[in-house]
Order: C-alpha cells, then structure tokens, then sequence
C-alpha cells in the first residue's frame, strides 16, 4: 500500500491566462499559488498526477528548526508560525500542532553537536533543551532504557502529511486560485526571451509568470529550457504502523530509529538518512557536483537498482511539446520500497518501543528525496529565462518549511520585501560549487 493520500478536486476548466502559472501541487507548489492567491493575484496549479502524491505525502510530517542549518533556520521559524495561520485562513486542520521534538542518544559526540546548535539557536532566538540522563529517561520512558542525554526542542512540531497539500489546495480555490490534477507542464513558451506561456497536456495557458515547484522533476524540466540544476535523489523507505500505542513521544527521534504520530493516531516509522542511491543518466552528469555530499553520507546509503532510471524523472532527453512527456508516463513517482531498509526499521521500532511490538503494519512505501549538491534549496527568481522562478532541491526539509517557502515565492513574484533573506537560495551558487558547504540533515 502506498502513503496514504486525502483527495482533493479540481477545477473545472483550465483557464486560457492567468498572472501566475505554478507547476507542481507538492507542498511547496501548494503553498506558493496558495499565498499568491491570498494577495488576489489569479493563479493556475497544474499537477501531473495527484495534489501531495509525490514527496509530500511520502514524508515523516517533521516541521522543526531543530538541528537547521543556518541559511534555512529563519525560514523553518517563520514557517511554523504560518502552519498555523493557514490553518486558521482555511478553517481545516493540517495536523499541525507543536508538539515539541524529542531526541535520544548515547553518543557525547551527538549530543555535543546538539549543544553547539543549541548554542546557535539562542543567538537565533531559537529555543531548544538540553536533556540530562535523567530528564531523557523520564521523556523517553516508552523506549524502556537508559540514555546519555537528548535534546528536546519544545516550539517545532508535526503536520499530517495525508492531508497538508491537498487542504492547501483547498485554500488555493478558496481564494480564486484554479487547481488542475492530471495535467501536466510540458514546457514554457517564450517570446523575446520572456515567460510568455505554459503549455499543457491539456492545453495552452498565456501567462508572463512561471513558478517551477516540481520537486524531483525540477532539474529535467530545467534542461528543457537551456538552464543546468545539480540536483540529485535518493530512494527513502518506510512505513506506517496501524494506531494503538497511544503513550509514546509524538516525535522522536533516536540514532537507529525514529517514529512520528500519525494524524490517524497510527506511527510512521524510519531510519534517519538511510537511503538507495538508483543510478539515472542525472546521477552521472552531475556526480563531481555531489562529491562533498557523498563523501559526507556515503555511510548511510546503499547502492539502488534500476527504477529510477526507468522512471524518467533524471532523464537528460529533451522532449516535444505536442507530444506525451515522461511526466505524462510516470504520473506518480512511487519507487518500490526496500525491502531490506524496512524489515530493518520494523524490527529496531519494535525493540526498541514495546508498545509496537504488537501492532500491524498499515503501510510500506518510498520516496525519491531531491537534493542540491549542498542540501539548502533553490528559490531564484533569476534563474532562467525573465519570469520564470525555480523553487526546488528542499533536500529532505521541504515539508516542514513549505509554507516558508511558499511565502517568500509570493514575495518575488509581488514585489513584496521578503521577511526572511534569500540570497543563499541563488541557483549561481551551485554553479560556482558548494565544496565543504554542506548542510547537516
Ligand atoms: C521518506 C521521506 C521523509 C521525509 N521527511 C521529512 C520531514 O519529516 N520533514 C520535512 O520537512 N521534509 C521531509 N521530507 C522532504 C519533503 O517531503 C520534501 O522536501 C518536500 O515534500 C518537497 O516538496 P516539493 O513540493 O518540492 O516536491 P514534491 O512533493 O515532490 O512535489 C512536486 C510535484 O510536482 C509535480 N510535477 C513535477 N513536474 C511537473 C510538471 N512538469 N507538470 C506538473 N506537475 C509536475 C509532481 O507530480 C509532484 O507532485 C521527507 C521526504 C521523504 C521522501
């Protein structure tokens, strides 16, 4: 069974213009046309396959500051604030709530880089605590064993993953947006160098603003235009556990397991960072690009096998407009999970939390997780030809700073001053390498 997906509607008829076409319904798409709809701009959603079928439903619901890096910290706090103020906007429950995270551990070096950062964030106006061995045995009391010590970050939170894209969605049409399911972008039309189309599998949509949200499609949609974005995924495996342990932490995370609280009161469980790396023509043209990050995570990836490669999302063709496209053959990118990567997080889940040990498996599923070569995103507004906006490579944060994301889009494209900087979100920085540049997860 894949992850588990709310439906949602579209509207009827694409229109024939609109001020701002946004290209991919995930999380982040989701919120740019949702924003930009709120400011009474009239905007067009097109999504290949289903609102929030890709990564953003395939994800544990983390939204923290938690352990960010600093380019991305100012955006993961203003993102939390705006989970709850959309929810209020639409009257729907995203499933967000801050419910704090907890971390575990029993290794000083860990939880010494967790007092650095907890160093940082105080300089940040973050707040996160450190746990003592006492205070860590006493919140993590379900795992039934000692700890050295944790963190416990009491302002971040969980949102619901089934749901938080397609009520977004919702809240686009709610304030004038039209949203189109089943319908791809092929390409952009240009004249004199500008943005001056969109065109569709199902038509042609007039338009001098494009935003390309398209996740892990991103950088072959780029090629199409002429524009070159070192982004790479890995294939990310978990499951979901069906609801009955109802005293553990809500988020918790520990070096060999971490386990969420699911919006349907069932767990979604996963080993953090592991992950297959499945070789795509993309893979080898932008290896060197990727070296840093791989010499930083080799440990915790394993080689994958030939699926993503025939799934065409890291495809180097160039492909005709009036014809189908490899996004109209893989509507939905839903990678085969690893067999080997769940029974193993199924087995530490359940050693290590009592409580699971006796509840089914709802469901096992995997995603392909977009990266940049440094792990921060892109979200350019120069990044190809005049109005066209790239915001992809969210590098395994998107869902949790989506809304961030999704406001700092509208604020490029109305002219808005930003509340958060965005310089280090340039695509010509990757252009220029990012050597020793990596962000931490
Ligand atoms: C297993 C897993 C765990 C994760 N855990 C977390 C977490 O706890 N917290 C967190 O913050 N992040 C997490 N992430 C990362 C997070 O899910 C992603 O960063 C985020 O969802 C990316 O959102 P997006 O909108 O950029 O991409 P996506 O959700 O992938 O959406 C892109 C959409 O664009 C569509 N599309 C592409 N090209 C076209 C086109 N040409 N025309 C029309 N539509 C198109 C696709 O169909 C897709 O629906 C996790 C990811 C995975 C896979």
């Amino acid at each position: 069974m894949p992850a588990p997906l709310m439906a949602t509607m579209s509207s009827p008829e694409l229109p024939r213009e609109a001020d701002v076409v946004v290209i991919g319904g995930g999380i982040v798409g989701t919120c740019a046309a949702y924003f930009l709809a709120r400011r009474g701009m009239s905007v067009a959603l097109v999504e290949k396959g289903r609102i929030g079928a890709e990564q953003s439903s395939r994800n544990w619901g983390w939204c923290r500051q938690q352990n960010r890096d600093g380019r991305e910290l100012p955006m993961a706090t203003r993102s939390l604030a705006l989970w709850e103020d959309i929810s209020a906007d639409i009257g729907e429950d995203l499933g967000f709530r801050r419910c704090g995270l907890l971390y575990l551990s029993d290794d000083e070096a860990e939880i010494d880089g967790w007092r650095r950062w907890r160093d940082f964030a105080a300089t940040q106006g973050v707040t996160t605590h450190m746990l003592s061995a006492a205070e860590a045995a006493e919140r993590g009391a379900a795992t039934a064993k000692p700890w050295k010590g944790g963190v416990f970050s009491p302002t971040d939170g969980i949102a619901d993953p089934s749901r938080a894209a397609p009520l977004i969605a919702l809240g686009v049409r709610k304030h004038g947006g039209s949203v189109h399911q089943f319908c791809a972008a092929r390409g952009i039309g240009l004249q004199a160098g500008a943005v001056a189309s969109v065109v569709t599998e199902r038509g042609t949509i007039h338009t001098k603003q494009v935003v390309m949200a398209g996740g892990a499609w991103a950088s072959t949609f780029c090629r199409q235009l002429g524009i070159s974005f070192p982004q790479s995924a890995v294939r990310s495996s978990i499951l979901s556990l069906m609801p009955g342990a109802n005293e553990l932490p809500p988020a918790l995370h520990t070096a060999g397991i971490s386990v969420t609280l699911r919006g349907d009161g069932g767990h979604t469980l996963a080993v953090s960072g592991m992950a297959n790396v499945d070789p795509t023509p993309q893979t080898f043209r932008y290896a060197a690009d990727f070296l840093p990050m791989f010499a930083r995570r080799w440990r915790i990836l394993s080689p994958g096998d030939l699926q993503g490669w025939l799934a065409g999302h890291e495809s180097r063709r160039k492909w005709a407009l009036d014809r189908p496209t490899p996004m109209e053959r893989t509507r939905i990118l839903d990678p085969r999970p690893s067999a080997r990567i769940v029974d193993l997080t199924l087995a530490r889940a359940r050693r290590l939390l009592p409580a699971l040990s006796t509840l089914p498996v709802q469901a096992t599923w995997a995603g392909y997780i977009d990266s940049t070569p440094d792990g921060i995103p892109v979200i350019d507004p120069s990044a190809g030809p005049r109005g066209f906006l790239l915001a992809a490579g969210f590098s395994g944060h998107g869902f949790g700073i989506g809304p961030g994301a999704g406001e700092l889009v509208a604020d490029l494209v109305t002219g808005k001053e930003p509340s958060v900087e965005y310089k280090q979100y340039a695509l010509s920085r990757l252009r220029r390498g990012a050597w020793g540049k990596v962000s931490d997860f």
